[in-house]
């Protein structure tokens, strides 16, 4: 099983891919942590990426990809993954796309999680209240309006294009954690039915 979890910073993406993985064995593909484990360890890329991540933009395209395309190649993927956090660009998309081909394989589907903006910021301080000591450093009030405006104007047309493939199925983020998670487990039975 292959597929995408879209949804702004604080809609739960994580939360739910972390339950993806415990149920369906799968791996999750987290471009944000490849780059916070880059950035920590001082790689070349961390290096690359670390201010970008601080202020809450996008690192670019190419350096995401090839992060990508060096995990999705690995034996471990073989199973299927879940992606989270990449695509954010329809450019990413289209590399992704041409990534998946060349392996022969294809996304069964992409499950946005679609939420208030307005509960985002609530949602996003409680996380960084809850994490105490490792508090991510684009959890601040500025970082965060920053990654808002960018998945409105970047990553929020990703709806329309994985509509436009037939991929696109929404859950109301809203809910209840357990519900969402029930919710995201009927689409994509249905989907690789
Ligand atoms: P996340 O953990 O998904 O919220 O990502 C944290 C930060 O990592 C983002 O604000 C970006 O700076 C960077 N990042 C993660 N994934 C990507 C991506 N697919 N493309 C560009 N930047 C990304």
């Amino acid at each position: 099983m292959r597929l995408i979890l879209l949804g702004p910073p604080g809609a739960g993406k994580g939360t739910q891919a972390a339950r993806l993985v415990e149920r369906h064995g799968i791996l999750q593909l987290s471009t944000g942590d490849m780059l916070r484990a880059a950035v920590r360890d001082k790689t070349p890329v961390g290096l690359i990426a670390q201010d970008i991540m601080a202020r809450g933009d996008l690192v670019p395209d190419e350096v995401v990809a090839q992060i990508v395309a060096d995990r999705i190649a690995a034996p471990d993927c073989a199973n299927g993954f879940i992606l989270d956090g990449f695509p954010r660009t329809v450019a990413q998309a289209e590399i992704l796309k041409s990534l998946l081909e060349r392996a022969g394989v294809s996304l069964d589907v992409v499950v946005e999680l679609v939420v208030d903006e307005s509960a985002l910021v609530g949602r996003i301080e409680k996380r960084a209240r809850e994490s105490g000591a490792a508090v991510r450093a684009d959890d601040t009030p500025e970082a965060l309006k920053k990654r808002l405006d960018v998945y409105r104007a970047q990553t929020a047309p990703l709806s329309d294009y994985y509509r436009t493939t037939g991929l696109l199925r929404t859950v109301d983020g809203m809910q209840e954690m357990d519900r969402v998670t029930a919710d995201v487990e009927a689409v994509i039975s249905a989907a690789v039915a």
